[in-house]
């Protein structure tokens, strides 16, 4: 890990690929699964994850295209918990909060990976910082000994590095 002049540090995430890490590096991570908060929206499928998702699921019932992106979209559910104020979340969160694609495919879109986390673009450096509304929302902050720096790996998917545009900003 290499420092640069401001607080942001330079971080080897996958063989040959590097992010500039903008958050603290003593942030801690542990996903607290009753909570579900980032699955009560839709979602950002990068083309990759497009093309994956088609193995698994109907796209036409899965998706919808928002200013010519993709997205999983988000649904009316029938139920009280696991849902977002307006009643809706992810097509794919289950009745018991977990997420039918990564418990039943072992598989989820590289933007749920990324969750708390944000990726910007540089000057041709992958940035990456907390989300905003994760700071509000998300239980998993600091409550654990797991150091987001040391387990980037896990948030940040190498694919990440080949696409055109890696940018989680766009939301549906
Ligand atoms: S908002 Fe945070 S704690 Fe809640 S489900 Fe998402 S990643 Fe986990
Ligand atoms: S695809 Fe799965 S992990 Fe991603 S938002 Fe939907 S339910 Fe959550």
């Amino acid at each position: 890990m290499s420092q640069s002049g401001d607080t942001s540090r330079r971080v080897e995430v996958h063989p040959g690929k590097e992010a500039v890490v903008e958050f603290d590096p003593e942030l801690t991570f542990e996903c607290v699964e009753e909570c579900t908060w980032c699955c009560h929206h839709g979602v950002l499928l990068y083309e990759p994850d497009f093309l994956e998702l088609a193995n698994c699921a109907s796209l036409s019932e899965a998706t919808t295209q928002v200013r010519g992106e993709d997205f999983i979209r988000k649904e009316e559910k029938d139920r009280e918990d696991h849902v977002g104020e307006d009643g809706e979340a992810c097509f794919f969160l289950r009745d018991d909060g977990l997420c039918s694609l990564h418990a039943e495919e072992d598989w989820k879109p590289a933007r749920c990976s990324v969750f708390p986390l944000s990726v910007s673009v540089e000057d041709g450096d992958i940035h990456v910082s907390v989300r905003d509304s994760a700071h509000e929302h998300c239980e998993g902050l600091n409550v654990s000994e797991r150091r987001v720096v040391d387990h980037l790996d896990a948030f940040l998917p190498a694919v990440l590095w080949d696409l055109d545009d890696p940018e989680t900003r766009r939301e549906l």
